[in-house]
């Protein structure tokens, strides 16, 4: 049957209604892949998945929640998004505002947004306002927008944002056949983790499937969850959860408590070797933000949290082209030879 995205293929468990004519760029149904290598590579005893959110149409998770965002904005007649982002939130709502036919604005951190992202905003044809500040700033503003004027926000504080996040859940236990025993993902404004954990709840109540522990990692920079404060100047290489005050605080701590989860801390250091085992031992190529799903998953690993028993879902939250500069620091150069066989051959070192 030909795919049609993320409200047609689960419509009766979001809150549209039945008429609504979808905005959609076929997002989700994006691949779960068993990572064996993986596995070995940590020595872990539990099977390992990895959603790979970078699939998705703009590069990330974002466009699930965006398709029922904008289906909604345009289903009340808005004329006008808004959004504050680290990167991907404005990358997709650009994108689906183009489709929509809507305007977007995006209030982003001056010089913390990868370049990918900022292409994105810029080409799908969003009005880009940068701010001398945090992301944490900007939502703030964006707020305020949202109370004085008629533009709608698609941030995560937007509830129809969750409601299309959640068909990830969906998606993996229709796959694995039922619910993983861990999900394993990064953590920055904590509606991704809201969201899942809404998903795992509900097709259970509804399919009787069981509910996994929820296990969410965030930046040692930009851990105000871990810490049980806010953090005023959070820093982190990645750049996708470099949030000092989430917005689903409180909805994650819920998700944490009711999964008996646990919450832990990545360094940028863990993040990075993450993102480049994902790579060399999986084939995929992950943003650092992601790639604390792993990181994290590999510190309890060592632990010794896991059996032989578990399967391990680890979101991939976004595409690592977006962010090319990172990846490429401290990484070994390409080697150089001259433009001749002999040359070339030498360098290869085969027999
Ligand atoms: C948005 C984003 C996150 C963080 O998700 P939250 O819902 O804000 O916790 C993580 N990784 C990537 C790539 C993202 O775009």
């Amino acid at each position: 049957m030909k795919y049609s995205g993320v409200i047609s293929r689960y419509r009766e468990y979001l809150p549209l209604p039945g008429d609504a004519e979808p905005i959609t760029l076929l997002e989700g149904n994006t691949p779960l892949i068993e990572a064996d290598n993986l596995r070995r590579a940590l020595g872990a005893p539990c099977k390992i998945f990895l959603k790979f959110e970078g699939a998705n149409p703009t590069g990330s998770f974002k466009d699930r929640g965006m398709t029922v965002a904008m289906t909604k904005a345009v289903l009340d007649r808005a004329e006008a998004v808004i959004c504050a982002s680290t990167g991907n939130t404005s990358a997709s709502a650009a994108a689906y505002a183009a489709k929509a036919g809507l305007n977007a604005f995006v209030v982003l951190p001056k010089g913390k947004i990868a370049v990918g992202k900022m292409a994105q905003a810029l080409i799908y044809g969003a009005k880009v306002i940068e701010i001398d500040g945090n992301f944490d700033d900007a939502l703030r503003i964006v707020r305020e927008i949202g109370e004085k004027t008629k533009v709608v926000i698609v941030n995560s504080i937007n509830p129809f944002r969750i409601e299309g996040q959640k068909t990830a859940s969906f998606e993996i236990i229709e796959t694995l056949g039922g619910a993983p025993t861990h999900h394993s993902l990064p953590v920055g404004n904590a509606g991704n983790i809201t969201a899942y954990w809404k998903g795992y709840v509900e097709w259970g109540a509804k399919h009787g499937t069981s509910l996994p522990k929820m296990l969410g990692f965030q930046a040692a920079g930009a851990a105000p969850i871990v810490r049980g404060k806010v953090v005023k100047h959070p820093e982190t290489v990645a750049t996708a959860i470099r949030i000092g005050n989430p917005a689903s605080w409180k909805q994650a701590d819920q998700a944490l408590e009711e999964s008996d989860g646990q919450i832990g801390i990545v360094t940028d250091k863990q993040i990075l070797f993450a993102q480049r085992l994902i790579a060399s031992t999986e084939g995929i190529f992950c943003e650092p933000a992601s790639a604390s799903s792993v990181a994290g998953l590999k510190k309890l690993v060592a632990k010794g949290c896991f059996t032989q028993k578990d399967t391990v879902v680890c979101t991939l939250t976004g595409n690592g082209l977006k962010d090319p500069d990172t990846a490429s620091r401290d990484i070994k150069p390409p080697l150089r030879a001259k433009p001749v066989l002999n040359d070339v051959l030498k360098l290869m070192n085969v027999k």
